[in-house]
């Protein structure tokens, strides 16, 4: 490595690209931002992948760069080892073979990496978990899901398919999730679950367009694993988790019972997950993590009165940001060139 070398770095949603030039010390040297305009269809995405991979390069070389590895990020399941994307819904992948695809078109070295995998790497190695060998990040925003992190390294599982905390069983008779079942944890906790209940309960939902002056929807970008079909920008405006957050501490009735629900459901999940991991640190990324201390006040009681002998983890806020992806998406290009 020298003083020039950048990572091309991209991390797909089913909305955005977000991409970047990263120096192997972490450093955002540039950064851009595309439309993934998923509706076009899978080969057309990957067409967009290439070619805003090359641009970065380009770009990279014009300013005496050198571009030395590419990281790719994107949604649902991804077999890391052959580095295919096998699922996505929100991105409509199946099983192509990216990593291939792009080493070949843009002749550098090429990881294949998960959203929330490689956000989770981010975090526990250069963001909010950076002092702990075991941690777990949870990404709460349209769904939920969660990366494991031990001594910097994102379990993947057997089938590319781990972390999906968003769906394990926490309300037998729960509300219906994207995935057919009943109950679980993202149907009730998601930050777009919160929006829903409170709809539903207040009977608020507004016609599309006439709502208060376009009030921003769920800022929750967070689609961890594509299986929810009521992204942003689907559907009537509702009030979003966030405003239910800011009412609930405000003390209004209705939104401290959707809050309290939302909350005593998370704090099931983390149990589990607590049980099941022993970590020393849970972050907590995703549009719903920015309700601050109204999240995590109520959040940190209520894992405690769950858990009995298993530790309590420290339970803070993620660092990165939206760009958590992005940067994951480098290191997973650095560690590719280190094991050359
Ligand atoms: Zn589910």
């Amino acid at each position: 490595m020298s003083d020039g070398d950048v990572v091309v770095a991209l991390d797909v949603g089913g909305t955005g690209m977000k991409c970047g030039l990263i120096r192997p010390d972490g450093a955002v040297v540039h950064a851009e931002r595309h439309p993934t305009d998923a509706g076009r269809g899978a080969d057309a995405v990957v067409g967009t992948i290439l070619a805003v991979a090359e641009g970065l390069a380009g770009k990279a070389r014009a300013e005496g760069l050198t571009p030395t590895a590419l990281g790719i990020v994107v949604p649902g399941v991804v077999d890391e080892v052959r580095g295919v994307a096998v699922w996505s819904a929100n991105v409509g992948f199946r099983d192509v073979p990216l990593r291939e695809v792009a080493a070949r078109r843009l002749g550098l070295p090429t990881a294949l990496g998960h959203d929330v995998r490689a956000g989770g790497l981010a975090e526990a190695r250069i963001g909010a978990g950076r002092d702990a060998g075991h941690v777990l990040f949870v990404a709460i925003g349209t769904g939920i899901a969660a990366a494991h992190v031990v001594a910097g390294s994102a379990a993947t599982g057997a089938h590319g398919a781990a972390g999906e905390l968003g769906h394990i069983l926490v309300r037998p008779d729960g509300p219906a999730c994207g995935c057919g079942r009943l109950g679980c944890l993202e149907a009730i906790a998601s930050a777009s679950a919160v929006a829903r209940r409170y709809a539903e309960l207040s009977g608020s939902t507004n016609p599309a367009g006439t709502g208060s002056g376009g009030a921003p929807r769920d800022p929750a970008d967070a689609a961890p694993d594509g299986r929810s079909a009521d992204g942003p920008g689907a559907g009537p405006t509702m009030v979003t988790a966030a405003e239910v957050a800011g009412r609930a501490a405000a003390g209004e009735e209705l939104a401290t019972r959707v809050w309290r629900e939302a909350v005593e459901a998370l704090a099931d999940g983390l149990a589990t997950a607590q049980a099941l991991f022993d970590v020393e640190t849970i972050v907590l990324g995703g549009g719903l993590a920015q309700a601050g201390a109204g999240l995590f006040d109520p959040l940190r009681t209520a894992l405690r009165e769950r858990l009995t002998f298993h530790r309590e983890p420290r339970l803070v806020p993620a660092a990165l940001g939206d760009e958590a992806g992005c940067l994951g998406a480098a290191l997973l290009a650095l560690d590719q060139l280190e094991k050359r």
